[in-house]
């Protein structure tokens, strides 16, 4: 995206250890600016508890304008209310935008503790549909007149057994459209295309629920078929029950391809080296960004960030951590390497490049924050602020 010289970035710093790790990250990117003889120009902006102090409001109508109109923004993790009358700010800030790819990145940075045996061969990127699915949040409460009145609804006409499952009942509803399927996909696809990746895998749930999950693949096989040249994009063969290592890709094109959620957790850890970029509904996305993100060290330095219509909003995987708030401990790496996507994003290549090397340098001389420090040996504990400082430098 083209942005001013010298663009205002809305940045929203966040509850909990957002108050930790957002001025620490926003320290590190400024700096990345300045050296590439750019200068940001911040603009703090409010959600969640900072707000409800400054505003008495979750979510201000400024913040949500400001981010509609500088269309790059970056923002910590937040934290909702309980009995705030909507599900989570994030996927209300997620779906006024109409942010409908989330997209986190999974590689693994030198020195960084790893449970895996060849954390290296990790280099995955999911996208995560980010506006519908059971985020939508279509439920009726238990004990309610309106459960019963879904309840008689999904007995005679669903065949839900009440004598089985008899009793109060909570019932939910997801809805997966094609627009939100197709265009999730195709996101995916091009992002394949643009960075020399050979293949996407939509992961699902179909054999179970045939008409969203079943569905969303149908969708996305259907942009693979019909969108893209041949040569360039295709659909593997069966691949839902079968690996697909012995297909060759040729050179510069996209197989796309399909696996049940359940097994590709397995297959994620086990054939690391076969998975490239992912794309799936909304809940799948979530399981599956936070398992990988656990693969490469943590949610300490696991980056994402949300794509709309020439927009985009960089948001770590991970939340507010509120045993760690305020206390100068947590990792801001996450948050500074969802920045690098947002630099990418606007085509500062060399400055997300120089942010990349000077992370990646500070862990790897063994300066961590407590996340990595407790698995690595002779490592030196730094606080937020001494790991933002380091990085600086
Ligand atoms: P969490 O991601 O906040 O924390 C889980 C654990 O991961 C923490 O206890 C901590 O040990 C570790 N961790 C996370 N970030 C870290 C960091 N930067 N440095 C070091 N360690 C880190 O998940 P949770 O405890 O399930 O959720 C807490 C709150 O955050 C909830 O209110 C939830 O709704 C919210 N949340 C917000 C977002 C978001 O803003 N996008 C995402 C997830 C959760």
């Amino acid at each position: 995206l083209d942005v001013p010289e010298n663009p205002i970035i809305p940045i929203i710093h966040g509850d909990g250890i957002g108050k930790d790790v957002g001025p620490a990250a926003q320290k590190i990117l400024e700096a990345a600016a300045d050296a590439t003889g750019r200068e940001i120009n911040w603009m703090r902006v409010y959600a969640g508890e900072s707000a409800r102090e400054k505003y008495d409001e979750n979510l201000p109508e400024e913040t949500v304008d400001a981010i509609r109109e500088h269309r790059v923004a970056i923002k910590g993790p937040l934290t909702t209310p309980v009995g705030a009358g909507f599900r989570s700010l994030n996927v209300a800030l997620r779906q006024t935008l109409d942010l409908y790819a989330n997209v986190r990145p999974t590689y693994y940075l030198d020195g960084v503790p790893s449970p895996m045996k060849s954390p290296e061969e990790m280099d995955m990127v999911t996208f995560r549909e980010n506006t519908e699915d059971v985020y939508a949040g279509i439920e009726w409460e238990a004990g309610t007149d309106e459960v019963e009145q879904v309840r008689d609804f999904v007995e005679q006409d669903m065949g839900f057994d009440s004598t089985i499952h008899e009793g109060p009942v909570g019932i939910g509803i997801k809805p997966i459209t094609e627009k939100g399927s197709k265009r999730l996909v195709r996101e995916a696809i091009d992002y394949a295309l643009e960075h020399d990746r050979d293949k996407v895998t939509l992961v699902h749930k179909g054999n179970i629920m045939k008409f969203t999950e079943g569905q969303f693949s149908e969708w996305g096989m259907e942009v693979a078929d019909e969108e893209y040249p041949d040569d360039e994009v295709f659909a593997a063969p069966d691949s839902l029950w079968e690996t697909q290592e012995d297909i060759d890709i040729p050179e510069g094109a996209v197989m796309v391809e399909e696996r049940l959620a359940d097994a590709m957790l397995q297959w994620m850890q086990l054939r690391t080296d076969e998975f490239d970029v992912m794309a799936m509904p909304n809940l799948n996305g979530d399981y599956l960004s936070d398992a990988a993100g656990a693969q490469i060290g943590g949610l300490g330095i696991a980056p994402g960030a949300n794509f709309g219509e020439a927009r985009c909003l960089a948001e770590p995987v991970h939340g507010s951590a509120p045993k760690r708030a305020g206390q100068d401990q947590a990792n801001p790496t996450a948050l500074t390497l969802s920045g690098v996507l947002m630099f990418d994003y606007i085509g500062w290549d060399d400055a997300a490049q120089l942010v990349k090397d000077a992370v990646e340098e500070t862990i790897s001389s063994g300066k961590v924050t407590y996340d990595l420090e407790r698995n690595l040996e002779d490592a030196e504990k730094l606080s937020t602020t001494e790991f933002s400082d380091t990085v600086v430098e």
